[in-house]
């Protein structure tokens, strides 16, 4: 059988079909920019022979429902998916689950108006999930859909670890609370370490670090996450590309009375314009270190700050684990910036976080692998991500349990 993922945001739809044997990728790409003058069609896949093919076209895809009948075409002309009951699930990325959802569940018309009440906290990205959603049900209406949560993995905090020190009515009465996001990609690696370990999950203590153009840390206790450094949004915790992370709330006080600024400028400000863009003018990591490399003051201060704050959430997930197994990098900067891993872990030995310099900067090395010296207490990891094979593999298992 096969599994579609979907990630659909308000004007893109990104997929990946597995085959569920051996999960195996049969096809992946994009549909960006719908409903604009001219979208853009990637599909790559690969062929009878195992060769890799893609296409790639820009051209007019006016809604979310003409990029999926462009996609199901491009499957059927490659014989990749024949029927649509071929497939066992079509898995749905949802980022925003609020305290409904510990785990993948099945969509139904209450699961569906879940997400909706979540959209108050998630505006950017659970309306274009329900388009999706229904959209899919339209064209697949005997294919089971699952939702698999960003927040899923974080309901296990406790109250300690999930309330703002606010009001008591603004959670009972507003959920104003932590959720913490990037839980498919925590859990992933969490996985991932456990094997590497050689232990099982539920007896693995790790401080993972997921860090992309979004970053979050997430401290896991058993297999189990205790905490995480996203919050009520996805803006909270460590420095990001375009993300302030934390700061003072009387920040946003003093935009709004001394600077003038709105709600939804501060919200431009503080998720958009701030981060690594706002301390240094750019984003991409790869251009901050050569930047850096060559001498700019701002490009080191957003790298020095950057890795600042990663030893604060490590300092404090290791106070709060007590005792740590591994310490795993991931995404598209914890997987490659080899300069950011040796500077966040610098200083750490104390800690028993043992960096073997050597293995961080070998270049042959880019599969799952072990970066700390033989000798370091805590290992150190680093485990490239795959959330859509997650959430393909969590569908398909919320599915077999409906059964
Ligand atoms: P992601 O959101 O996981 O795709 O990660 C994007 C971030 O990873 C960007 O800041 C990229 O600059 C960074 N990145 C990707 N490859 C490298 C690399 N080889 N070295 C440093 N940063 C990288």
């Amino acid at each position: 059988m096969k599994v579609l993922v979907l990630n659909t945001g308000s004007s893109s739809i990104k997929y990946q079909l597995f085959l569920s044997d051996n999960w195996h990728v049969l096809a992946h790409g994009m549909l960006a920019r719908i409903g604009e003058t001219e979208s853009e069609l990637k599909f790559n896949w690969t062929d009878a022979s195992g060769a890799s093919q893609s296409r790639h076209a820009q051209l007019s895809i006016p809604t979310h429902q003409a990029g999926l009948d462009l996609l199901i075409a491009d499957l059927r002309e490659h014989e990749l998916l024949t029927d649509v009951n071929e497939l066992a699930a079509i898995g749905h990325r949802v980022v925003h689950g609020g305290a409904y959802f510990n785990r993948p569940v099945v969509i139904d018309d209450a699961v569906i108006a879940a997400i909706e009440q979540m959209v108050a906290l998630a505006p950017l990205h659970n309306p274009g999930h329900l388009v999706g959603i229904r959209v899919a049900q339209h064209l697949f209406p005997t294919v089971p859909a699952v939702a698999v949560f960003d927040t899923a993995f974080h309901q296990t905090m406790l109250p300690i670890a999930y309330r703002y020190a606010i009001p008591e009515f603004l959670y009972t009465e507003h959920q104003i609370r932590r959720y913490g996001f990037h839980g498919t990609s925590h859990h992933y690696v969490a996985k991932c370490a456990a094997l590497m370990l050689g232990k099982p999950l539920a007896q693995c203590n790790l401080i993972t670090l997921h860090l992309g153009n979004g970053a979050s840390a997430c401290a896991i206790q058993g297999g189990q996450c205790i905490d995480t450094s996203m919050g009520l949004t996805p803006l909270e915790g460590l420095v990001m590309g375009t993300r302030s992370g934390d700061l003072d709330p009387a920040v946003v006080i003093y935009l709004m009375k001394n600077i003038g600024l709105d709600a939804t400028a501060v919200d431009q400000m503080l998720n958009r314009q701030s981060g690594l863009l706002g301390i240094c003018g750019v984003n991409d990591m790869r251009e901050i270190e050569s930047r850096a490399a060559a001498g700019d003051a701002q490009a080191e201060l957003a790298i020095g700050m950057t890795t600042h704050r990663l030893k604060k959430y490590i300092g404090a997930y290791y106070a709060e684990l007590e005792q740590v197994d591994a310490l795993v990098f991931t995404g598209g900067i914890g997987e490659n910036a080899t300069g950011i891993r040796h500077r966040t872990c610098a200083g750490l030995e104390n800690l028993g976080i043992i960096l073997d310099d050597a293995a961080n900067t070998a270049r042959e090395l880019n599969g799952a692998r072990c970066i700390s010296t033989a000798a370091s207490p805590v290992q150190v990891l680093v485990i490239p991500t795959n959330e859509e094979l997650e959430i393909a593999q969590q569908a398909l298992a919320a599915v077999s349990i409906n059964v």
